[in-house]
């Protein structure tokens, strides 16, 4: 059984794998070791990942990024319509209640819910990570950012089954990598005097940071604090803003009007960035921008740093919200581990060093691979396959947790909410309520403070139904039970509601001993507590059984199609290729090995095969046709390879015996 664990990306995904050496980042089928986060559809079959990206230029209206920012949202949401709709092209729809997209896809126009676009890409994933280990792949971790709600990480649980894969836990992104630094550490102090590390990752679009304490064995977070809207992108973004202003001037061009042409800046704005992290100065060159225009220009460091000055004073504010939440001094921090690709520019890691002032920046992780490795570790950790040396995770919720219900007739001035889990309420944690009932009643799990939550995300996390109250023997409202757990995920559950049924029953009395004395102690009473379990219905934000099971058999049937189109088009090279091959091979190797009768013969068939091969029906057609295609030459071209491979052995083999002799 596979260890899987998956950073998935805003930009692009890792995926890390254990092997009994340790963890390996692995490659793709172009051997890069991140994976576009992308999804993209054309007339004949879907494209994921690197293969999204090769064709994202020309067919940028049907390839889908951003999937990490869409799952669990609505359409709706201000932050998608402010936010979100700059980075992406695609048209963004409703389905069913959720944000999607509508693509043209086989010809015809299709609507996909994100939390579908995902499971695409976590399918895709998925194979490379099979394709490596040559095994099944079904258990995996997947690190999410830290600010995702239950309906956000639900969506991405439901993701990642309609992908066919087990979630052993939806990590949190500064986590896994907190999993990552303390599990390889033999030198950590006792729990008396633990390390502290304030972890900060600015990716391509967001910046979370945690304060964790290490001791032997163990991690703690502290506090976490984000800024959900502060990444590469942003920087990007400015940059796009500042050359198409300056475009407008000097080639009289309107870059903005155009989803082509800013595509292709932004391209160019990317890799400007990266080229100003290590440089003072940068070219910048983009031709045929639009109209023929070779867009050409340059930009020094500092003129970048003023562009994104607002970008980088927001830096610090996460930084000190998690100081202030983690009840430490700036002096408690031993050091600062620094992830993810937007803290390689040189003025943002100034801005750290400035609200840490004397803290040591390290990249002692590497700071491209720290969240897949670590969400491996929590994987291996979880697998039966692997053992892993004993390290605990004292995660915690990011988001107050509270249920809420209607007063009841008989205590009108009753409280009607209960704070279940505060911020930074351990993960997992398990709180039973208590309620005392004579009806049948519901119970509603919100968040409490709606307004730390993403965008319009609802607060909404779940509804508790109890149908069937057991009547109290006196007639009293019945004290019932109700389990809930924050549970390895940070989503949360109901497990189980229950009465529990008191009984006392007298000890029986010890044998052989003399009638009790006069006055004695009564005998004694013992009492037994039986839990009954009641039946209630939990509602929350995750897909029911049916329609999950309609969208696996959606996404087998797409991968099956995709599939069939791969091996043919397969089929068809390989027919080609067999037509120049042998040709060729019949001039040479294969000369002495054919009459001329077979020669021709072959030859006929082989140029006959070509010609088919360039008509409209060669061109395109079902696979059997290229396979018995194929087959019919192998029936005249295999007699002569024959021959030839025979004597050729026998050749080599006598070299051989002359090489041993
Ligand atoms: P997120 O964590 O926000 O979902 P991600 O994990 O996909 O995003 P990362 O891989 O951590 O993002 O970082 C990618 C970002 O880092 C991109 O915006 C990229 O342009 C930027 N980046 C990478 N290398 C450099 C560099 N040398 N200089 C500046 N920026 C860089
Ligand atoms: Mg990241």
């Amino acid at each position: 059984m596979a260890v899987v664990g998956i950073d998935f990306g805003s930009l692009h995904s890792l995926i890390g794998v254990a092997r009994h050496r340790g963890i390996d980042i692995i490659t793709n089928e172009v051997s890069n070791r991140t994976t576009p986060s992308l999804v993209a559809f054309g007339p004949k079959q879907r494209a994921i990942g690197e293969s999204a990206k090769t064709q994202e230029t020309s067919n940028f209206r049907n390839t889908i990024g951003s999937l990490k920012r869409l799952v669990g949202r609505q359409l709706n949401d201000p932050e998608i319509q402010q936010i979100e709709k700059k980075f992406i092209n695609a048209t963004l729809v409703d389905v069913n209640g959720t944000i999607g997209a509508e693509v043209t896809y086989l010809g015809e126009k299709h609507t996909f819910s994100a939390t579908q676009l995902v499971a695409m890409y976590l399918a895709k994933l998925r194979d490379i990570a099979a394709a490596e280990l040559k095994t099944g792949v079904q258990d995996v971790v997947i690190a999410v950012p830290g600010w995702f709600t239950d309906i956000q990480r639900r969506a991405v649980l439901d993701a990642a089954s309609i992908a066919g894969l087990t979630t052993l836990r939806l990590i949190n992104d500064t986590t896994a990598v907190a999993l990552g630094y303390g599990i390889t550490k033999s030198d950590l102090p006792e729990p008396e005097n633990p390390r502290h590390v304030a972890f900060v990752d600015i990716g391509h679009s967001s910046m979370s940071v945690a304060i964790v304490a290490f001791s032997k064995g163990q991690l703690t977070v502290l506090s976490t604090a984000y800024d959900r809207n502060l990444g590469g992108r942003d920087i990007d973004y400015a940059l796009v803003e500042h050359f198409s202003k300056e475009f407008k001037g000097k080639y009289k061009i309107d870059v903005m009007s155009n989803p082509k042409a800013v595509f292709r800046l932004t391209a160019g704005c990317e890799k400007l960035k990266k080229v100003l992290s290590a440089n003072t100065e940068a070219p910048m060159n983009v031709e045929s921008i639009m109209v023929d225009v070779d867009a050409t220009s340059k930009l020094t460091r500092e003129e970048l740093e003023t562009l994104i000055s607002d970008v980088l004073d927001r830096i610090a504010g996460p930084l000190e919200r998690a100081l202030a939440d983690s009840q430490l001094t700036l002096d408690q921090i031993d050091n600062v581990e620094l992830i993810g690709g937007t803290t390689r520019i040189p003025a943002v890691r100034t801005r750290i060093q400035a609200t840490y002032p004397g803290k040591p920046l390290s990249t002692t992780l590497n700071q491209d691979e720290a969240i897949a490795r670590g969400a491996t570790f929590s994987c291996a950790q979880l697998s039966p396959v692997f053992r892993v040396r004993d390290f605990s995770i004292h995660d915690i919720t990011h988001y107050p947790i509270k249920v809420q219900w209607e007063p009841t007739p008989t205590d009108p001035d009753d409280d009607t909410e209960l704070l279940v889990f505060p911020k930074g309420n351990g993960i997992p944690s398990t709180k039973v309520l208590s309620f005392y009932r004579k009806e049948p009643f519901n119970i509603e799990a919100v968040y409490a403070e709606p307004a730390l939550l993403p965008g319009s995300v609802s607060p909404w996390v779940g509804k508790f139904t109890a149908k069937d109250v057991p009547a109290d023997p006196k007639g009293d409202a019945t004290l019932v039970k109700l389990k809930t757990r924050l549970n390895l995920h940070g989503v949360l559950s109901f497990e189980t509601a229950y009465v529990e049924e008191i009984e006392e029953r007298e000890e029986p009395a010890p044998m052989d001993v003399d009638p009790p004395a006069e006055g004695a102690a009564p005998p004694k009473k013992k009492k037994i507590v039986r839990k009954k379990e009641i039946p209630f219905v939990a509602s929350t934000s995750s897909l029911d059984k049916a329609t999950l099971e309609a969208l696996r058999e959606q996404e087998n049937q797409m991968f099956s199609a995709d599939k069939l189109v791969m091996d043919t088009e397969d089929r068809k090279n390989a027919l080609e290729e067999y037509v120049y091959d042998t040709r060729g091979k019949l001039d040479e190797r294969y000369a002495s090995y054919a009459t001329a009768s077979e020669k021709e013969k072959l030859l006929v068939a082989l140029q006959e095969a070509e010609d088919w091969l360039y008509t409209e029906e060669g061109e395109d057609t079902v696979k059997s046709a290229y396979v018995s295609r194929l087959d019919a030459l192998k029936v005249l071209g295999d007699p002569i390879a024959f021959r030839y491979r025979e004597t050729d052995e026998r050749k080599r083999a006598a070299v051989q015996l002359r090489e041993t002799l």
